[in-house]
């Protein structure tokens, strides 16, 4: 019986996580699930898969979270904050951690469930962009495991020689073919794009999704924090990467090889499939998700990413290739713009102007210890909510 914590359980990852385990109760128990405010729907996930703890954000969340429990007549303990985070992701009785809180607030528990040397399954991709080689050096000291949930990466995984480690020498392959759906805005005319409403911007065409990544979608900043989260995982260089628009979201991702061959997953575009696959890891257990009828599909298409359509791809590439802390600097800078274009507070196409200037005015560091890119990202944090402030929408 696999022990399970979920951080981030009541977000689009966590449930779909949820969804799987209910499936297969007689391989996994849940250890812990965690929440930031939605206290109603974690008292529900507490009443259902009943984990020995779960924490939230706030001490007004944990006491609103144990009287919803005494109520059900429920034991699990209740706690708050990021050391209680840390806490469920590194206990003893743990053996997978999904790593599913959205932005930089997962980095510390992420990196605690690696340190600690637990089966991690990544979805949380800011915490790796943002720590990179901390984060993978942490892993291997710690004798982590740590399996791609991005349905790219691990359509890439899958697709990897099963002896690749992070080592692309040697190995055959000749390059990572990550797709990208390009978003609900892939064909809208760009002068338009700054009168979208973040309803317009979080309607993705295949995917349902949380709303921070939603945006990252159509600004294609997903993409590009994709293309960070490659080279960390593959040990790939930003040149071994290239980034194929496919809309339909059917093949997941590809890794072409030196004779010529190219493999693929493919999958109807559910996040359920990557997420049993690292859970069962190397076996196979059901998902859920309906099996792929590529007669339905009939038409599979694709094509170059326009960089003037989408220039926060071109911002992570730059930040990728400038290294040490830039990647922190884009994404902090990216988390704090699209938390604005969310609360109207600037249009659409200021998001990747807010994270350009950001990163400009910034000069990045050695990202040798994770108090150096905290600090970054708080700088640019600062930054973005300044320049923010001072704009007009
Ligand atoms: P959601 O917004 O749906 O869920 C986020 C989760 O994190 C919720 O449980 C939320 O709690 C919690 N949370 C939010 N803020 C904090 C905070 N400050 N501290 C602690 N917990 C917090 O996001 P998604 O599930 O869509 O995405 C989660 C991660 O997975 C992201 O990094 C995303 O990039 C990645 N991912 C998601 C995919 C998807 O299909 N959704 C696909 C690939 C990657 P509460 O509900 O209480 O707010
Ligand atoms: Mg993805």
């Amino acid at each position: 019986m696999q022990q399970v914590t979920i951080l981030g359980a009541t977000g689009s990852i966590g449930v779909s996580t949820l969804d799987v385990l209910a499936r297969h109760p007689e391989r996994y128990s849940v250890y812990a699930l965690s929440a930031h405010s939605r206290v109603a729907e974690l008292a529900a996930q507490c009443a259902q898969f009943r984990p020995a703890r779960a924490v939230v954000g706030t001490a007004a969340a944990a006491a609103e979270l144990s009287a919803l429990l005494k109520a059900k007549g429920l034991t699990t303990q209740v706690e708050h904050g990021e050391a209680a985070l840390c806490a469920i992701a590194s206990a003893a009785e743990v053996d997978t951690v999904m790593a599913a809180i959205v932005g930089a607030a997962g980095l510390a528990p992420t990196l605690a469930a690696a340190r600690a040397g637990k089966k991690v399954l990544l979805a949380n991709k800011e915490a790796l962009v943002m720590s990179g080689q901390l984060f993978i050096d942490a892993a291997q000291q710690a004798g982590a495991v740590l399996l791609p949930i991005d349905s790219e990466h691990n359509a890439i995984f899958q697709c990897l020689p099963a002896d690749y480690g992070r080592a692309p020498q040697g190995s055959g392959v000749a390059k990572i073919l990550l797709t990208a759906s390009g978003g609900p805005f892939l064909t809208r005319a760009v002068d338009t794009l700054d009168a979208v409403t973040p309803e317009q911007a979080c309607k993705h065409p295949n995917w349902a999704m949380g709303r921070k990544i939603s945006v990252d979608s159509a600004t294609m900043m997903n993409k590009g924090l994709e293309v960070i989260e490659a080279h960390w995982l593959f040990g790939a260089p930003a040149e071994q990467i290239e980034v194929v628009i496919h809309p339909q979201s059917v093949i997941h991702s590809m890794v072409s090889y030196v004779d010529g061959s190219v493999l693929a997953q493919l999958g109807n575009p559910d996040m359920r499939t990557p997420i049993a696959h690292a859970l069962a890891y190397p076996e196979r257990i059901a998902s859920g998700v309906a099996q792929l009828d590529l007669t339905q599909i009939a038409t599979l298409q694709f094509e170059r990413p326009d960089y003037a359509r989408f220039p926060c791809l071109a911002l992570a590439f730059a930040a990728l290739r400038a290294g040490g802390t830039a990647p922190a600097l884009l994404n902090a800078a990216n988390e704090v713009a699209v938390q604005a274009f969310l609360d109207l507070r600037i249009g659409f196409r200021q998001i990747d102007r807010v994270i350009a200037q950001v990163v400009e005015a910034l000069p990045h560091g050695a990202a040798d210890s994770i108090e150096a890119v905290m600090a970054q990202d708080a700088l640019a944090r600062a930054a973005a909510e300044r320049l923010i402030a001072g704009l007009t929408r």
